[in-house]
C-alpha cells in the first residue's frame, strides 16, 4: 500500500475554492465516546462502546452519506448530533455550540432551531391525525413564528418537497414516500443549520427512495443546509460527494467523489483516515490479500509511505 503526499486538496462547498479562509466547520467531533451501560443496579451489567474515539468533521454546505454495518455507532452519532444524548467523552460542537456543556434550555433551543431530524420509520415522523400543512406547521408554533409566516413558509417547503399538492392530507392518506417527504419539510420547518436523516429511504423501494433523496438533496441545494444522511443504500451513497464509513465506532474510510465533466456520474476514489493521533486502520481485503498481520514494515520515501509485510514474520 502506498500513501502520496502528492494527492489534490479536497473542496468542499464551504470554501468554495477562492482564497478565503475557510468557515468554522458545521460539524466537530473530536475523540467522542460513547458507552451504554446495560444490566440490572446491583448487579455487574455489561459496557457496549458505541463509539471508541470518534474523529469527524463536516463543512458548512456539505452533503454527507454517512454508512457503516448494524451496530456499528451511525445512530448514535445521530443521536449525540441531534441533542437527544450526550457523549462519554470528547468533543463536539455543531454550529458553534458545543453541546457537551448545554443546560436544559440551551438544548431544547438547540434541537428546536440548529437541526432538524428525520427517522427511517415513515409513520414515527408525522402525527397521523394532522394533515401535511399542520405537521409542518406545528414545529413553527413551538418555536413562537407568527401565524402569517407559518402559513407561506409551509406552502414554499411543501413545494421546495414536491408535493404542494398534499398539503391538506393526512399521513394514512400518502405513499410512504410521500409521507418521508412532508417529513423533510417538518424538520425544515425552523430553518435548520443541519439536517440530520437516519436511514431516510430504509423502508422504501428504489423508485421512491430516488424521490426522497432528491428532496434531501433540494434542501442542500435550494436553502443551504448541511445534510448528513445515514444510508444502506448504494444508490444514494454513489450520488453524493462524500461518504464516511464508521467502523466499531470509529471513523474508517471515505469515499471522495467528483464528476469528470458536468453531468456525468461521479467517479470515486476511497481514502483511509488518520486520525489526530496518526492512527490508520488498512481496509481488510488489503491486509488479507498480503496476509498482514500483527506487523508490518513501514518506508518513507520522497513522496508516499509505503508497508510491507513483516519479512521476519516466519510463514
Ligand atoms: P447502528 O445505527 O450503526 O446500527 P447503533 O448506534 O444503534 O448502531 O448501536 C451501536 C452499538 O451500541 C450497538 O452495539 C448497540 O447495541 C449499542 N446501543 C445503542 N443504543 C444503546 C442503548 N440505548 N443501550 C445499550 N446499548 C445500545
Ligand atoms: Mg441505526
Amino acid at each position: 500500500m502506498t500513501v502520496r503526499s502528492t494527492e489534490p486538496p479536497v473542496r468542499t462547498a464551504a470554501d468554495g475554492g477562492g482564497s478565503r479562509p475557510p468557515a468554522a466547520p458545521m460539524v466537530a467531533c473530536e475523540s467522542l465516546v460513547r458507552i451504554f451501560r446495560t444490566g440490572a443496579a446491583g448487579r455487574r451489567g455489561t459496557e457496549v462502546q458505541a463509539l471508541q474515539g470518534l474523529d469527524l468533521t463536516v463543512e458548512e454546505g456539505e452533503l454527507l452519506a454517512l454508512v457503516g454495518a448494524s451496530g456499528s455507532g451511525k445512530s448514535t452519532l445521530l443521536g449525540i448530533l441531534a441533542g437527544r444524548d450526550t457523549p462519554s467523552a470528547g468533543t463536539v460542537r455543531v454550529a458553534d455550540t458545543d453541546l457537551s456543556g448545554l443546560g436544559r434550555r440551551a438544548r431544547t433551543a438547540y434541537r428546536r432551531r440548529t437541526v432538524g431530524v428525520v427517522r427511517q420509520q415513515t409513520a414515527s415522523n408525522l402525527l397521523p391525525y394532522l394533515t401535511a400543512r399542520e405537521n409542518v406547521q406545528l414545529p413553527m408554533a413551538y418555536a413562537g413564528l407568527p401565524r402569517r409566516q407559518r402559513a407561506s413558509r409551509t406552502m414554499e417547503l411543501l413545494d421546495l418537497m414536491g408535493i404542494e399538492r398534499l398539503a391538506g392530507r393526512t399521513p394514512g392518506a400518502m405513499s410512504g414516500g410521500e409521507q418521508q417527504r412532508v417529513a423533510i419539510a417538518v424538520a425544515l420547518a425552523n430553518r435548520p443549520r443541519l439536517l440530520l436523516a437516519d436511514e431516510p429511504t430504509g423502508e422504501l423501494d428504489s423508485s421512491t427512495s430516488e424521490e426522497v433523496f432528491g428532496a434531501l438533496r433540494a434542501a442542500n441545494t435550494e436553502l443551504g443546509t448541511t445534510v448528513l444522511i445515514v444510508t444502506h443504500d448504494a444508490l444514494v451513497a454513489d450520488q453524493v460527494r462524500r461518504t464516511v464509513r464508521i467502523r466499531d465506532g470509529r471513523i474508517s474510510t471515505e469515499v471522495l467523489r467528483h464528476a469528470e465533466e458536468a453531468g456525468a456520474p461521479l467517479a470515486g476514489q476511497e481514502y483511509a483516515v488518520l486520525d489526530r493521533v496518526g492512527r490508520l486502520q488498512l481496509p481488510r481485503e488489503f491486509t488479507e490479500s498480503l496476509g498482514l498481520a500483527h506487523r508490518v514494515r513501514l518506508v518513507l520515501e520522497e513522496d508516499r509511505i509505503t508497508v510491507w509485510p513483516d519479512r521476519d514474520r516466519p510463514a
